[in-house]
């Protein structure tokens, strides 16, 4: 069985796009409406598991400036050559795209500078998750 998840969405956008093609209330239409029920039925699974295990891996996590004030009494994160804490939020980051086990990479997409970068601008993959597609057509 195929398991490609591209495939599988695919297959069901089709199925859908062919029911929108079809007249309403047609045998047609009738049939086209269980073709694309059928299709989310076999695959609706596989595509939901796909898109958890990528979502799971591009979340949105904070990126931390250093610390700098040795009085400070916040809990702190602390890495090899890093110490950070909540004061020193300065935006958000992709755990997977910006960092490589707590270490931050020069990213492609923020050039490793996540200084006011939003929760939603964190990734791009996980933007291409959310973004509206055409569901309700
Ligand atoms: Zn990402
Ligand atoms: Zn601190
Ligand atoms: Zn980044």
């Amino acid at each position: 069985m195929n398991t490609d998840p591209v495939e599988l969405a695919r297959e069901v956008l089709d199925a859908h796009a062919a029911w929108g093609k079809t007249g309403p209330g047609t045998d047609e239409c009738e049939q086209a409406s269980h073709a694309f029920t059928s299709a989310v039925r076999r695959h609706g699974y596989d595509l939901a598991r796909a898109v958890l295990a990528v979502s799971e891996l591009h979340r949105p996590i904070r990126a931390y400036d250093e610390c700098h004030d040795p009085e400070c009494r916040n809990e702190h994160i602390e890495l090899e050559d890093y110490w950070g804490c909540d004061s020193t939020v300065i935006g958000w980051a992709c755990d997977e795209c910006c960092y490589d086990n707590g270490n931050p990479l020069e990213c492609k997409k923020h050039g490793g500078d996540h200084t006011g970068v939003t929760a939603d601008q964190a990734c791009s993959t996980r933007a291409a998750l959310t973004k509206d597609g055409q569901a309700h057509s």
